[in-house]
């Protein structure tokens, strides 16, 4: 972008809030959900037309099961567990507390689920906007201004919470910040599929599961889940391990790569057998992810790649004889992006062991990347520890703006940004700043001077265990 030009006008007040949450992925959803039960007015603005963001837009249909320390016993409270409990009722059921990996579920309905969830806690939800420009005193942020059917609007609010993902507020607000664009994956839904079918595929040939590899389990372990729950995870990585996708990769029935899309063999799977539907994240698409101008192109290469790969589904695999792509993401599924570059910095070292600070506001599990399947190209496993680490407040907070707090896990002071970003953890830093959000609020200061006991009762109060 080379060429500039001003826009200056006066835009009309759509409303005023207290809290202001910027963005409707699980982040935002737990952000909302927070401050709204902490007493706050809470506004979500949405730019796409329904909630979820990557978990639902982008269609990874997969809670990473961080919530139980690797002795099984709960180490994440609060709203994460509670909207995991509730998106697993509409997959493995009340099993899922057992269930090791990823607990998987229903897009659509997880879409209306979301909804749900911030209407029954008073959240106002307006979706279709996007937010384009803040509203700046000084350093203090007072609102947003959003873009939608009416044209420029402007919410202001006492304290906004960014859950964008790509730090879009903290961004517009001129707060310090960082870009890593790490690889993009493009999801697809395949539907018609005989789940029992292709499992069975598995159980008359264990060696082409690949187990202890993403997921720490066994194929024993991983079999067991499908029986009792009905659903099915096929590791991230393990497509390579799969004989029927070599073959077809040298007869040319499937594709190395389409376009941008690169490493087509390495899907993951997550299948429902009730629905007959399984997604499917294969390809990866490196680019800069706020570029609108490499986004249609990688997008379109991503839905060339779903009918290819359901096309080698339907002539390789049994079980898909009749399986047709149902769906394709609205959105791509982009990994990581712009985060803050805050004052304290959450370092990996700090998530692999056991971290405590003064001024925590949610825990996860400790956790490793370990290699413990030694075929070739054997990607790692993830291993939680048996005890927890804090989640900082400062890492939360940008530098310069006042009145901002971050509220995704892709967005935080982080050594790297990937640290946070899985569901459960992102939803712990968003519940984590929709209540000092709130808690700030009530008290008539800036976020960043929030009374942190005040600020522990209420997330004591919402289940976070310290
Ligand atoms: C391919 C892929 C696979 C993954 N697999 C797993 C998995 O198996 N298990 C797991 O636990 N995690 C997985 N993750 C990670 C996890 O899904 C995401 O990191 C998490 O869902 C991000 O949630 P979020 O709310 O922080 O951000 P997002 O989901 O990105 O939500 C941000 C929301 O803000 C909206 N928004 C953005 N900008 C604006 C704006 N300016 N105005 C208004 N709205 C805006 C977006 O539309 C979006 O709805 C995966 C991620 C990817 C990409």
């Amino acid at each position: 972008m080379s060429e500039m030009t001003e826009l200056r006008r006066e835009v009309p007040v759509l409303t005023d809030t207290e809290v202001l949450v910027a963005g409707g992925g699980l982040g935002g959803i737990a952000a909302a959900l927070a401050s709204a039960r902490a007493g706050a007015k809470t506004v979500l603005i949405e730019r796409n037309g329904y909630l979820g963001g990557v978990a639902a837009a982008g269609m990874c249909c997969s809670v990473y099961n961080c919530i139980f320390r690797g002795d099984g016993s709960e180490g994440v409270g609060g709203i994460p567990v509670e909207i995991t409990g509730r998106l697993a009722q509409t997959g493995p059921g009340d099993g899922w507390r057992r269930h090791k990996g990823h607990i998987i579920y229903d897009v659509e309905r997880a879409k209306l689920l979301f909804s749900e969830i911030l209407e029954e806690a008073g959240v106002r939800v307006l979706t279709g906007l996007a937010c384009s420009d803040v509203i700046l005193e000084g350093d203090r942020l007072r609102g947003v201004i959003v873009t939608g059917r009416r044209g420029l609007e402007a919410i202001r609010a006492e304290a906004v919470v960014d859950s964008t993902g790509d730090a879009d507020i903290a961004a517009l607000s001129g707060a310090p910040i960082k870009t890593r664009y790490g690889k993009t994956s493009y999801v697809f839904r395949l539907g018609g599929v005989d789940m029992d079918r292709f499992v069975d595929y598995f159980k008359r040939h264990p060696d082409q599961y690949p187990e202890r590899m993403d997921v720490n389990w066994t194929f024993e372990e991983a079999m067991a889940q499908y029986d009792e729950t009905g659903t099915f995870l096929f590791p991230h990585g393990g497509g390579i391990q799969l004989a029927a996708v070599r073959e077809a990769m040298e007869e040319g029935l499937l594709p190395r790569e389409i376009g941008v899309q690169n490493t087509i063999g390495a899907m993951q799977m997550h299948g429902i057998r009730k629905l007959g539907v399984l997604h499917v994240i294969t390809g990866y698409a490196p680019l800069h992810a706020m570029s609108a101008e490499e986004i249609a192109p990688t997008v379109t290469d991503g839905r060339r790649m779903a009918f290819a790969v359901a096309e080698f589904f339907r002539k390789k695999l049994p079980g898909f004889e009749n399986a047709y792509v149902a769906a394709t993401a609205d959105d791509l599924g982009i990994r990581t992006s712009r985060y803050i570059d805050g004052e304290f910095l959450f370092t990996k070292q700090m998530k692999e062991n056991e971290t405590h600070f003064d001024d925590a506001v949610g825990r996860g599990v400790v956790e490793r990347l370990v290699k413990l399947n030694t075929a070739d190209g054997a990607w790692n496993a993830q291993v939680l520890g048996d005890c927890c680490y804090d989640i900082p407040l400062r890492c939360l907070l940008p530098r310069k703006i006042e009145g901002l707090i971050m509220g995704s896990g892709r967005s935080v002071s982080s050594e790297i940004p990937d640290l946070l970003r899985v569901m459960v953890m992102t939803m712990a830093v968003g519940q984590g700043a929709g209540t000092a959000a709130a808690v700030a609020v009530r008290q008539g200061v800036p976020v960043r001077n929030v009374d942190y006991e005040a600020l522990k009762r209420e997330l004591i109060r919402g289940g976070v265990p310290f």
